[in-house]
C-alpha cells in the first residue's frame, strides 16, 4: 500500500504507510452497502429501527383547520365591514370542542364559543383568545386581531396527504412515532436488525467476576463493545474471548461470518508474533486497510472474512472505544440501512495546551467545562480506561501539526451524539 498523504505536514517516519483517517472513512463509505432485509413493524416496536422506505402521510395533519386556543371563532373578512376598533358580535348558540365539531354554520358577523383543538366551524376562519374577550348579554366584545387566521391552525399545515414525512434510512426516534401516528401511519417498513459479532482476543484475558490467573487482565472490551453495538441499534452475537491461536481465532471468525453481518474483534491487530487477527485477515481473508493514521488506535485492520466485514480494533480499550465510534459506528450504520452518519462536532475553545505533532489524527478524552470550553484528561496514556468514564466526549485534533493553547478553537464530539 502506498502512502496516501496529501500534505507536506504529514511527515511520517520513512517506510511507514499509514492511511489517513479520511481515506479510511471514504473507503468504508464507498465500499459498504446495506445488507439487511425488510420487515414490517407496528409503531409500538418501531423506535430505534431503520426505515426501509420513504413513508408518506395517509392524510393531512391537521385534517381540518382548528383552533389553537380557547376563545371565540368568527369570520375575519366580515369583521372589517362592521367594526372600527372593537368588535361586538352576537354569540351563536352552541360551541365547538375537540372531537365535537359544531354542526351548523356561523353566519358572517357572528361568533361561536370554541375550545382548543376544535375544528373551525363552517363560516369561521379566525379565533380570539377568551382572555382578550368580554362576554355578556349574548354578545362577545374584543379588539379584532390584525389578520385573518389568527389563533387557528390550517388544514395540512403540518403535513399534506401523500407527502414524504420520513425518509428511508432514518433511524426512528420517539418523536418520529408522533409524526407517523399524526398522519395515520400505524405500521412501517423497517430494516431487519444488523447482527454484529464481538470477539476479544488475547491469552491474557479473563472475564470480570472470574478468578484471575497469573499474568491475566480482565476483558474490558467485550462488555463495552456489546453495549455500544446495542446503543447503535444492532443485534449482538457473542464470539467470546479467544486465546491467541490461529486455529481458535479462525474458528471464531468462521462462526462470526456465519451468524453475523459484521465482526468486531479486539486485540491482535498489529504485526507482532501473537497478532493473529491481522495475519489471518492478510493470509486468508482480505485486508482493505490497516494501520490508520489515528491516535489512539493505530493498529486497526479493516478486512473481509468469508465476505463479512471485520473491524480489527486495537486491544487497548481506549483505542478500541475510539475506533469503534469513529470507524465501526458509521460503517455499521450504512450496513444497517442508515445514511452515513457524520459525527456531530461543535467548535469550542480549548481549556488545555498541547503541541500536536503532524502525521496522525488524534482523539483526546475530553469534557466540557461549565463555561463551554473543552478540558482534556490529565494523561493521554491509552491504558487509562478511567479517562473514558471521566470524559463525555472527544476532542478531535486534525492530521497536521497544531499548537493548541487555552482559547484555541477545537472540535469537540460529544459521546451522546455518537450513540
Ligand atoms: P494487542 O492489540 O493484542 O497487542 O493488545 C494491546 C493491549 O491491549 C495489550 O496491553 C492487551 O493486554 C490489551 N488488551 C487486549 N485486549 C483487551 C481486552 N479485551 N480488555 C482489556 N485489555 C485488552
Ligand atoms: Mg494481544
Amino acid at each position: 500500500m502506498s502512502a496516501r498523504l496529501r500534505d507536506d505536514c504529514f511527515a511520517l517516519p520513512p517506510g511507514v504507510d499509514w492511511t489517513p483517517v479520511d481515506d479510511a472513512l471514504a473507503r468504508l463509505r464507498e465500499g459498504l452497502t446495506c445488507v439487511t432485509g425488510v420487515e414490517s413493524a407496528p409503531l409500538a416496536r418501531a423506535s430505534g429501527r431503520v426505515l426501509a422506505e420513504d413513508v408518506r402521510a395517509l392524510r393531512d395533519n391537521p385534517p381540518a383547520a382548528n383552533s389553537a386556543i380557547d376563545g371565540y371563532a368568527f369570520a375575519w373578512e366580515a369583521l372589517g365591514q362592521i367594526v372600527e376598533d372593537e368588535a361586538n358580535l352576537p354569540l351563536q348558540t352552541g360551541r365547538a370542542a375537540a372531537g365535537h365539531p359544531f354542526k351548523g354554520t356561523v353566519p358572517p358577523g357572528h361568533a361561536l364559543r370554541i375550545l382548543t383543538g376544535a375544528e373551525l366551524p363552517q363560516g369561521t376562519d379566525t379565533v380570539v383568545l377568551q382572555e382578550d374577550a368580554r362576554v355578556g348579554a349574548g354578545r362577545v366584545r374584543f379588539q379584532p386581531p390584525r389578520k385573518s387566521g389568527a389563533n387557528s391552525r390550517g388544514r395540512g399545515e403540518d403535513a399534506r396527504a401523500g407527502e414524504v414525512v420520513l425518509s428511508a434510512g432514518r433511524r426512528i426516534a420517539p418523536e418520529d412515532l408522533a409524526r407517523l401516528a399524526s398522519v395515520g401511519v400505524g405500521e412501517v417498513p423497517v430494516r431487519k436488525p444488523l447482527r454484529v459479532a464481538v470477539l476479544s482476543t488475547g491469552d491474557e484475558l479473563v472475564q470480570a467476576g472470574k478468578a484471575p490467573t497469573p499474568g491475566s487482565i480482565y476483558d474490558a472490551n467485550r462488555p463495552m463493545l456489546y453495549a455500544l453495538i446495542a446503543q447503535f441499534g444492532h443485534e449482538t452475537v457473542d464470539l467470546g474471548a479467544q486465546q491467541d491461536r490461529a486455529g481458535t481465532i479462525r474458528a471464531a471468525l468462521d462462526r462470526g461470518a456465519e451468524d453475523a453481518d459484521a465482526i468486531l474483534t479486539t486485540g491482535g491487530a498489529s504485526a507482532g508474533d501473537e497478532d493473529h487477527i491481522s495475519r489471518l485477515l492478510r493470509n486468508e481473508g482480505t485486508v482493505t486497510t490497516w494501520r490508520i493514521a489515528v491516535k489512539p488506535g493505530r493498529p486497526l485492520a479493516l478486512g473481509l472474512w468469508n465476505g463479512v466485514p471485520v473491524f480489527g480494533l486495537p486491544g487497548n480499550p481506549v483505542a478500541a472505544f475510539v475506533c469503534a465510534l469513529m470507524f465501526a459506528r458509521p460503517a455499521l450504520a450504512v450496513m444497517a440501512g442508515q445514511a452515513w452518519p457524520e459525527p456531530l462536532g461543535v467548535t469550542v475553545p480549548a481549556a488545555f495546551s498541547k503541541a500536536k505533532k503532524p502525521g496522525r489524527r488524534e482523539y483526546l478524552r475530553a469534557r466540557l467545562t461549565p463555561d463551554g470550553r473543552a478540558e482534556v484528561f490529565h494523561s493521554e496514556g491509552s491504558g487509562l480506561i478511567g479517562g473514558l468514564s471521566w470524559s463525555d466526549g472527544l476532542v478531535e485534533l486534525p492530521d497536521g501539526a497544531l499548537d493548541v493553547k487555552p482559547g484555541t478553537p477545537v472540535r469537540y464530539l460529544p459521546y451522546a451524539a455518537l450513540r
